[in-house]
């Protein structure tokens, strides 16, 4: 029988790594979760059983803890690691920036340790559109000047030029870091999808939250932008596409790559009242909102060139903002409070 690879999920109970696992799964992979569960639910794991047919193999513990993730490196002879685990918040980063420093870039440098120690070369990271700043045109292209208007891009930021440290230091080193656009949507099935602790900061899930009845209305950050509809556009990619995007990194990584960085969305930008109104064609229900000032730190408009990730990684995404809208309603329609179990 031939083996398959152990790939190594941090964070993966949490949003876009549960995800990722049924897509690892699928794809003939074996991973394997490290999660504290700061930002998740272990009812996930259950879900993950549920739509695998697998026993879900998870440590508790935090990628701070070194020895611990060496340890598993070498015990379960770990072949690459996706690096999930962090804090997203943006406006929790402003208030708490030694909160997002110590968890983002420590994690970072105590992962990289651990890799370095048990050998462990091969590596995936989580970044974010977030490093282009307020990009000064659109499409954005993987060579777009990289700057940070939050703690939050500081960590993401930081922790690409460690990786690139590492691999210029090392000539073993593979890495492949994603730059996620906005993911939204959720598994088809409707077992899992985002779970957000508290009023959401992001649009779909805030949207998704009052088509369920849970907040009266949406506030609309300003509508006096200069995008077609006055109000901010952004490039939304299915999680599901996501998914797919790391299985494709990991693929062309083992099988010799020697490292990229990509852009992962769409290419289509779509404005805030572009989702409100696809939001209700997928629910049917309806989407009141008010507008109200723009957000401090908003850019106008982000998307994608994704041309790159398609010729390095043959991957493109699939999915159309409704059924990234289905979808999300499945989850938040069948999960009125998330993975918080109702008494
Ligand atoms: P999430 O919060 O749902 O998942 C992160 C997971 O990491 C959670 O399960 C949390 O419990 C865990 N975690 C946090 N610190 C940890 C630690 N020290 N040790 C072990 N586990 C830890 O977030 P997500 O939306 O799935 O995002 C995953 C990654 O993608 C993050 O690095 C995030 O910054 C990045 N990203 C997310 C978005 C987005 O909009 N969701 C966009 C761009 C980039
Ligand atoms: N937005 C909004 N109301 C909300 C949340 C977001 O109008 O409650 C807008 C926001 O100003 C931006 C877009 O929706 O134009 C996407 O915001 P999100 O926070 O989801 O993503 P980001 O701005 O981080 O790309």
């Amino acid at each position: 029988m031939i083996r398959k690879p152990i790939i190594l999920l941090t964070g993966g109970a949490g949003y876009i790594g549960s995800h990722t696992y049924v897509a690892l799964t699928e794809a003939q992979f074996q991973p394997l979760i490290l999660d504290d569960f700061s930002n998740s639910n272990p009812v996930v794991l259950d879900r993950l059983e549920r739509i695998t047919g697998q026993a879900v193999p998870c440590h508790r513990g935090s990628v701070l803890n070194t020895e611990l993730v060496a340890e598993l490196l070498k015990v379960h002879a770990i072949e690459a690691v996706v690096h999930f685990a962090g804090f997203k918040a943006v406006g929790e980063s402003v208030a708490q920036p030694l909160k997002y420093f110590d968890n983002n870039l420590g994690g970072m440098i105590s992962l990289l340790k651990a890799m370095e120690n048990a050998a462990c070369h091969t590596l995936v990271f989580s970044s974010s559109a977030t490093v282009y700043g307020d990009p000064a045109t659109v499409p954005i292209t993987e060579d777009f000047p990289r700057s940070h208007t939050n703690p939050y891009g500081h960590t993401k930021l930081v922790c690409e030029d460690m990786i690139a440290a590492v691999c210029q230091a090392n000539a073993a080193w593979r890495a492949g870091v994603l730059r996620y656009f906005n993911p939204v949507g959720a598994h088809p099935s409707g077992l899992i999808g985002e779970d957000p602790n508290g009023p959401p900061n992001n649009l779909m899930p805030y949207v998704s939250q009052v088509a369920v009845g849970k907040r009266p209305f949406l506030h609309v950050f300003g509508n006096d932008y200069p995008t077609p509809d006055g109000t901010g556009v952004r490039d939304y990619i299915h999680v599901q596409d996501l998914a797919q995007a790391h299985v494709a990194a990991l693929q062309a990584l083992l099988l010799g790559d020697n490292g990229f960085t990509v852009n992962i969305g769409t290419g289509q930008g779509y404005s805030v009242l572009d989702v409100v109104s696809a939001f209700e064609q997928a629910s049917g229900k309806p989407v009141p909102y008010q507008l109200a000032p723009r957000r401090p730190g908003d850019v106008a408009r982000c998307y994608a060139d994704p041309a790159l990730a398609r010729h390095l990684l043959s991957w493109s995404a699939n999915h159309t903002l409704l059924s990234m809208c289905e979808d999300t309603w499945r989850w938040q329609s069948n999960n009125p409070e998330g993975y918080r179990l109702l008494e």
